[in-house]
């Protein structure tokens, strides 16, 4: 395939043995007191792991654990042992772990403290690129979920180390590749929050699909625009322009919603909503559109909860993920919170594909390509 052509895969590596391979990987996991909420990103990049040890190679993983540098990954590398035999590098400074490094044995895995501690990750600093470049021969980027960050770990590395698209990201492609060219009915179910990140997919997919539901807090904004009463619920407060949207009758909006009031919770039209009620959830007519559509979908594309699951407004999610779970069609949902809820549900087994990816899913999606893909194709190695 000609997208990604010049990117080399990981596979294509002759000899990984005694090689040491700086491996960018999405440890970024929901935690909290120091236990993982959910382990999909963990378990995701277990293969390629497993696949660098088996050949051999020493594998030092860079990865980020929240928004800033104050989270540590050392209960995740404790956590990885539970599949492969992890160890830690407990300085951010990479070198002043040598002597752990130094110590490593064929096969061995390293995770390194929270890249994001060092200032240079979010900088793009090649600086901090070139000191992490002296521990690897090649870099391997797994992590599809970051990719969308124009970060030293993601793109500056990729100008000092030969550089490998790994297993789990080359899977992310393949999926997607799908969504690219889908079996119809195509069905895109778009929920969460927000709608600025979400905008550019739906005008990307308004040809390919055939049907686009906005759910969530996403169709608050929606009704916002088109003039209708949201109460206090959560919205955009950017105009999107999604009034014109709105008449392209692929887009369906919710016909009801479950609102939250002095007076207690309650199912309402989506015009009968209060100044004092909170929308947290879709109602049950607008689940049961949602299922007929995905009964005779031949791909799904969900991303979004479509109510607050984390306050147990989660029955309208969980019905919408019994009927894909249920349908023929080929799956594929993405978004952390997402894929939060489905965990919850127990039911990610059941989807054909599950991205590791939010912000990057929706990036890759919109625009065919993501920063790092596009670093990967530039490497030195090339
Ligand atoms: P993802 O991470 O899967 O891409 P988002 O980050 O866009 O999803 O949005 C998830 C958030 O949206 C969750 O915190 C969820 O509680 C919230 N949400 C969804 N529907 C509603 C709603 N109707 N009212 C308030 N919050 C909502
Ligand atoms: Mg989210």
């Amino acid at each position: 395939m000609k997208r990604n052509s010049s990117v080399k895969s990981i596979r294509s590596v002759r000899n990984l043995k005694g090689k040491r391979v700086i491996l960018r990987a999405s440890l970024n996991v929901p935690i909290k007191n120091g236990v993982i909420q959910n382990d999909y990103r963990i378990r995701s990049i277990i293969p390629t792991l497993r696949f660098l040890k088996d050949k051999g190679a020493k594998t030092i993983v860079l990865s980020h654990l929240g928004s800033d540098g104050t989270k540590s990954l050392r209960d995740v590398a404790r956590y990885m042992n539970k599949y492969i035999r992890t160890g830690f590098l407990p300085e951010h400074d990479i070198d002043k772990n040598k002597h752990l490094i130094d110590s490593m044995n064929n096969g061995g895995v390293f995770v390194l403290e929270n890249i994001r501690r060092n200032p240079g990750e979010l900088a793009n600093s090649k600086i901090l690129a070139k000191q992490i470049a002296k521990y690897g021969d090649i870099f391997v980027n797994d992590d599809f979920a970051v990719s969308h960050r124009k970060h030293a770990s993601v793109d500056a590395i990729t100008k000092v180390l030969p550089s490998y698209i790994g297993l789990e990201f080359e899977k992310e492609l393949n999926s997607f590749s799908k969504v690219f060219k889908p079996q119809k009915p195509f069905v895109i179910i778009l929920g969460g929050a927000k709608f600025e990140t979400k905008l550019p997919l739906v005008k990307e997919f308004l040809k390919k699909a055939d049907s686009i539901f906005i759910v969530g807090a996403l169709a608050n904004s929606f009704f916002r625009e088109l003039g209708y009463e949201v109460g206090k619920s959560l919205v955009d407060n950017k105009n999107l322009g999604l009034k014109k949207l709105a008449t392209n009758k692929k887009i369906i909006l919710p016909k009801d919603v479950v609102v939250k009031n002095k007076k207690g919770v309650f199912v309402k039209k989506f015009n009968g909503v209060n100044k004092s009620d909170v929308i947290l959830d879709n109602g049950p007519e607008t689940v049961l559109e949602i299922k007929e559509k995905v009964r005779e979908a031949k791909m799904i594309l969900w991303n979004g909860p479509l109510g607050k699951f984390e306050d147990g407004f989660i029955d309208s999610t969980e019905e919408v993920a019994k009927a894909v779970s249920r349908s023929k069609a080929y799956s594929v949902v993405g978004g952390g919170d997402s894929v939060s809820a489905i965990s919850k549900l127990k039911l990610l087994k059941k989807f054909n594909f599950v991205s590791t990816g939010g912000g990057a899913m929706l990036d890759y999606l919109a625009d065919k390509t993501i920063p790092g893909l596009e670093a990967l194709k530039k490497s030195i190695n090339k």
